[in-house]
């Protein structure tokens, strides 16, 4: 692979990192995924709008321009050949030279990487035509979610919770109610209202919810945006989880307990539709 760090396009074994790096010693960085299909990217703007307030919100330095992060994209989606695949985009507070919790002096320069995931039929996953499985767990993150940084172990130790459940993912549940799952937004159907929780620093605000949400509205589909508890997502008739990289994918079980028919929901199935189709048209 050819990625991109600190300016500069390199073989992947070139690519190298000091120690000392913020990101490493201290997850002092931030990240996007954007998805590729057809060589075009997903909801680039949303992303870039995410990473700036990522950025802010942490007052880390924003070292490329908009022009420069979408040239990047691009350069890698051709180097690499990627037809249908991600853009990981990292953005942390560079090298300072030496461990300290305080943060460096602003003339340390960011550390920018970037590099692509080829990943073919990414939007005909079998996933999301079987739907997935879910188990429910404790929220244990800290409490800035909705700051996208490279802090990502919880979610890690959450996604080995399911696997060894023998599951597909994990719901992540604080006060009786579910924020959301690992890498993604959940979301439940009941009596054809789309119900989701509302934004606020106890989730990531999904660029793909905020389409989702955008799309579903303009198709006459009710949005009530607050919180659920997993019993009420038991007794739902759909849950589904959105992402850049999982579109809109259903979810059939939650906890053992099959929601629905425990198939995949023709709402949420027909808001997959719409999101790609609609998220196409606007690609870069
Ligand atoms: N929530 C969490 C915790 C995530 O990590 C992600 C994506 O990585 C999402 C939600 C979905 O966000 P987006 O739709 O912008 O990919």
């Amino acid at each position: 692979r050819t990625v991109y760090l600190n300016g500069e396009y390199l073989p992947e074994t070139e690519a190298k990192v000091s120690i000392f790096d913020r990101a490493f010693l201290m997850a002092d960085g931030v990240y996007e995924v954007v998805s590729v299909l057809g060589g075009k990217l997903l909801d680039f703007d949303g992303h870039l709008v995410r990473l700036k307030r990522s950025l802010d919100a942490l007052a880390m330095q924003n070292p490329l321009s908009d022009a420069d992060y979408l040239e990047a994209h691009r350069a890698l989606v051709e180097k690499n050949a990627i037809t249908d695949g991600l853009i990981y985009l990292q953005v942390s507070r560079g090298n300072p030279g030496d461990r300290d919790f305080a943060f460096p002096s602003d003339d340390t320069q960011p550390t920018v990487v970037m590099f692509t995931q080829s990943k073919p039929g990414l939007a005909d996953s079998p996933a999301a035509k079987a739907g997935i499985r879910v188990i429910s767990v404790p929220d244990q993150r800290w409490h800035r979610r909705d700051i996208k940084t490279v802090q990502l172990l919880y979610p890690s130790l959450a996604k080995m919770e399911a696997k060894k459940a023998g599951v597909d993912d994990a719901w992540l549940v604080e006060e009786g109610k579910v924020t959301e799952g690992t890498s993604n937004n959940a979301y439940i159907i009941k009596g054809g209202k789309i119900i989701t929780r509302e934004l606020s620093h106890d989730i990531l605000h999904g660029i793909t919810r905020a389409a989702v949400l955008r799309f579903a509205r303009e198709a006459q589909m009710a949005v009530e945006e607050r919180s659920f508890t997993i019993e009420e997502a038991q007794g739902a008739d759909e849950a589904f989880v959105t992402s850049a990289s999982a579109f809109v994918t259903p979810v059939i079980e939650i906890d053992g307990k099959a929601i629905g028919t425990g198939k995949p929901g023709a709402l949420a199935l027909r808001l997959r539709e719409i999101y790609l189709e609609e998220s196409l048209k606007n690609a870069r």
